[in-house]
């Protein structure tokens, strides 16, 4: 076992009182290496309290939910914080009642904010260095529910194993959970489904997006243009990925109206690093997909006018 996942084993080993939690807005690898983390633990320690805390998802309640989780709970366990870079975006702000925080990350680690940080910016998703740290216990155990979670993880956070990051070791990673009892092909269905509200909107999206002078596709999405669809405003959300694909538009981007002064940015480039000129307004992420929230659309087309500079570059 290396160094960082004996350190880690230990704690977990040391802690009988075990809290886990992600970073707001949760995504399928945030629920997908918490749960498949609390269930690596549970699976090996009957006699210990693990519970994971993250936003609950229609699209991803298949997976399962989080626990209720006291106050004072969080002053006496370990944390784990998984999927999330920067203490400010925990999902839980209890977070920092407690003294004991370990960080398993894939993001840049800009903050760096574990006793213990296990972070690797070069895996896809943190599904898949939670599933080498399973890998790396003496006698792993971790239930197929567990196993199916991390899975989703890794499928969701790489875009069906498309984006960068994806290795031989991911491609590796998913064969050995199919060969461990995971049913593939149930996890691809879930996150298939689509309702007809949502393919009606998937529909809006495709013949309604905009276009900046050198590239960059775009779509604005109010709350009314939600409530006329009939869609919630996390299925309007996932329709980031329906601007892909266009060879001379390599950056796209979503900007999801949630309440009055507060826009959601979802911005995806193929090849061309935005994470920067995402940090310079206040967000971040990881150079293919990052995020933002700004308080207006002015500051949309602010946001766009850079993206649109780093094309013309
Ligand atoms: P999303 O579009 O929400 O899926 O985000 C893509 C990536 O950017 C994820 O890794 C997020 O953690 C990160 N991200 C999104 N929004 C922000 C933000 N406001 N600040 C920092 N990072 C963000």
């Amino acid at each position: 076992m290396t160094n960082i996942y004996k350190q880690i084993f230990k704690e977990i080993e040391k802690n009988d009182k075990i809290i886990i939690t992600t970073h707001i807005r949760a995504d399928g690898d945030c629920v997908g290496s918490a749960i498949g983390l609390k269930e690596i633990i549970k699976s090996m320690y009957k006699n210990k309290t693990v519970k994971a805390s993250f936003e609950n998802m229609k699209f991803l309640s298949f997976l399962g939910s989080p626990d209720k989780i006291e106050d004072d709970e969080f002053k006496n366990s370990l944390i784990i914080s998984v999927d999330n870079a920067t203490l400010d975006r925990s999902n839980d702000p209890r977070i920092q009642l407690s003294n004991k925080i370990i960080k398993i990350d894939h993001h840049p680690n800009k903050d760096p904010f574990g006793y213990i940080n296990l972070v690797d910016e070069n895996r896809c998703a943190c599904s898949e260095i939670v599933f080498d740290f399973l890998l790396n216990i003496k006698n792993p155990s971790i239930s197929v529910d567990g196993l199916e979670a991390l899975c989703t993880g890794i499928l969701t956070d790489s875009g069906r194993l498309s984006y960068s990051h994806v290795d031989s070791r991911t491609f590796m990673t998913i064969a050995k959970m199919i060969d461990m009892g995971i049913d593939y092909q149930k996890i691809i269905n879930h996150l298939d489904e689509i309702t007809k509200e949502e393919l009606r909107f998937k529909g809006y999206v495709l013949s309604n997006f905009e276009e900046t002078e050198n590239g960059v596709l775009y779509i604005k999405i109010t709350k009314e243009m939600r409530d006329k669809y009939n869609v919630s405003y996390d299925e309007a959300s996932n329709m980031v990925s329906e601007l892909s694909g266009v060879k001379e538009s390599p950056i796209w981007a979503l900007f999801n109206e949630a309440h009055e002064n507060e826009i959601r940015c979802r911005i995806r480039s193929n090849g061309i690093k935005i994470n920067e000129t995402c940090e310079k307004f206040g967000g971040g992420g990881h150079e293919n997909a990052s995020g933002i929230v700004v308080d207006s659309f002015e500051k949309c087309d602010e946001v766009l006018n850079a993206l649109d500079e780093l094309l013309k570059k």
